[in-house]
């Protein structure tokens, strides 16, 4: 299907209904993308800045750099929006989004392509290139193409589509004389100057030169920094939220010390990382750190677990054990829960931290024990002690040192570093390379309340991780499947996008009654969602693709529902 004639681009109404104004926000969607819109003029004369900078060489390199990385993004939504890939519908999103955003008014020639296969062949006719457009405004007619960020967006696009290294270049440019551009499209190996065309795609030496210089220096400044600032707090941990800096600031100070911390905070901040970046930082670093969580040892059985035991103290009892003190000696034990010691346990802590000193139960023997104690609590212990939970004395030793770690919805400024290394952390253990956050999805996850703090962070990011395919960016609905419910704390976000460009599209009135009718019957979500993807599938013949882009749904958050709706079955 090469002639000329036979090949037309689809309607791109469905592309165009990707975007979406959020001007409340100050903030353009291409679907889960945030986009700009710049004056083509101001964009012409940040190209003629470069030129008189760089040098056209080099600009050429920058901007088909800059129009590689934007056409990567468009191949992403294209199998999104289009997924049945091996379609001239799915590849002329490409194109197609070329014309939408503005940048040229694009004819296809000839388009030949197997993404199985690895081959391809593109021709292409632009007609009005704003590219062209500035270059002539400033420049005047140019011996050679200068369409440069809009080939490397053809390349860009054509490549992550296919999963291969795919060339475009301008054979014919409207700006050296001819009637409009013409392209042609090829895998990078079928040129014969591939080597030639690939350098401008590779990131210039000056760029690359810059950032070695940088890292020399970094690593010298850190070289010359001593030994305690190294191994600071700050380099086992992530974050640069005031919030947090003023954590790391208490804790180097405690670390010099052998003074009792005790950590307070809400379940899931990271108080065990904390606990272990005072160990690591202070000079027991080399000596043992014993995390305990004292609320998952049963009530008789904590003292044992804790200061040991000698044969025959109790019934089980077979033989001598040292407890988790000992073996924490001359280290650091970190005791969290401390709220749900025994009173028993609590008495010989208290005279672990006041003497230095424990007996194994049933033990006459004293021993000497050298422990820096960390305790931490997400419960209010100045109330347990009231209420006369927590031993009072205890409670004092205790709290000589106390550091509140802030909850992670008062240090948002936190959360894209913590996804980064979450993300790091993820793609090693799974294998996998996804294209990080959408845009959308980093701004939900900004805005949402996290009552578990940096461990429901976690578990998010490592779901994300295993629902989003290589080298595909992982979207909102991997990360809040049932965003949808008008319940979720994140449907002010959603109401600000699709749902409410939904909901305007039909009669309000309308609506308004179908959901009081839904409302009066025996109504529950789970099962109107079970029955909406079942119906969608029912439509799509099963074609499980076909039905996620029905609900509005990627193929994988699909799959990852219909897993869960066959294990309810
Ligand atoms: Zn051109």
């Amino acid at each position: 299907m090469s002639e000329a004639a036979q090949l037309q681009f689809p309607a791109s109404k469905d592309l165009i209904a990707q975007i979406q104004f959020d001007t409340d926000q100050g903030k353009i969607w291409l679907n889960e993308q945030r986009m700009v819109l710049i004056h083509s003029a101001a964009m012409g004369s940040l190209r003629k800045e470069l030129i008189e900078t760089l040098g056209a060489e080099r600009t050429k390199g920058f901007l088909m750099r800059f129009g590689f990385q934007a056409g990567m993004r468009s191949a992403e939504l294209a199998m999104k929006v289009r997924p049945e890939i091996e379609t001239h519908e799915a590849f002329s999103v490409g194109p197609q989004l070329h014309a939408i955003m503005g940048m040229v008014n694009v004819t296809p020639i000839a388009l030949e392509f197997d993404v199985q296969a690895g081959t391809l062949y593109g021709e292409f006719t632009w007609k009005d290139s704003y590219e062209c457009e500035a270059h002539i405004n400033e420049f005047g007619h140019s011996d050679e193409p200068v369409c440069w960020e809009l080939i490397g967006y053809a390349s860009g696009f054509a490549s992550f589509y296919m999963g291969r290294k795919v060339i475009f270049r301008e054979t014919q440019c409207a700006a050296s004389g001819h009637p409009h551009c013409h392209i042609v499209g090829k895998v990078a190996e079928e040129w014969e100057d591939q080597e030639q065309l690939e350098k401008y795609l590779t990131p210039d030496p000056i760029v690359e030169e810059l950032f070695a210089l940088r890292q020399q220096v970094s690593r010298l400044e850190e070289s010359v920094r001593d030994r305690e600032e190294q191994e600071d707090l700050l380099t086992n941990s992530v974050g640069r939220s005031g919030a947090f800096k003023n954590v790391c600031q208490l804790i180097r100070k405690a670390c010099k010390s052998k003074v009792t911390v005790l950590l307070q905070g809400e379940t899931g901040v990271g108080k065990e990382v904390v606990a272990r970046g005072l160990h690591t930082a202070s000079d027991r670093r080399d000596n043992p750190f014993i995390a305990v969580n004292c609320a998952c040892i049963p009530p008789d059985l904590i003292e044992a677990e804790l200061f040991g035991v000698v044969r025959g103290a109790y019934t089980g009892a077979s033989h001598d054990r040292a407890g988790k003190f000992e073996r924490a000696n001359t280290g650091t034990i970190f005791l969290d829960e401390v709220i749900e010691l025994s009173p028993r346990a609590q008495a010989t802590l208290l005279r672990v931290l006041q003497e230095s000193e424990l007996e194994r139960v049933g033990d006459n023997r004293t021993r000497r024990i050298d422990v820096r104690v960390v305790a931490a609590t997400n419960e209010d212990l100045e109330q347990a002690v009231q209420e006369g939970r927590f031993r009072a004395d205890l409670f004092y030793r205790l709290n000589v040192y106390p550091v509140h770690i802030p909850p992670l919805r008062e240090r948002t400024e936190d959360i894209p570093q913590l996804i980064e290394h979450f993300l790091e952390k993820y793609h090693t253990l799974y294998n996998k390379r996804t294209m990080g956050v959408t845009d959308k999805a980093m701004q939900a996850l900004i805005a949402y309340k996290w009552p578990g703090n940096i461990r429901e962070l976690e578990n998010m990011i490592e779901r994300g991780v295993i629902l989003a395919e290589n080298n595909e960016a992982i979207d909102l609905q991997c990360f809040f499947p049932s965003l949808a419910e008008p319940t979720h704390p994140l449907n002010v976000i959603a109401s600000s996008g699709v749902l409410k460009e939904q909901a305007r599209c039909d009669s309000a009135a309308n609506e308004e009654q179908w959901l009081d009718q839904l409302l009066d019957e025996d109504f529950s979500l789970e099962n109107l969602e079970g029955q909406l993807i079942r119906k969608a599938m029912d439509q799509a013949n099963g074609n499980v693709s076909q039905a996620a882009r029905k609900l509005g749904l990627t193929r994988p958050a699909l799959a990852y529902r219909l897993k869960k709706l066959e294990e309810v079955v």
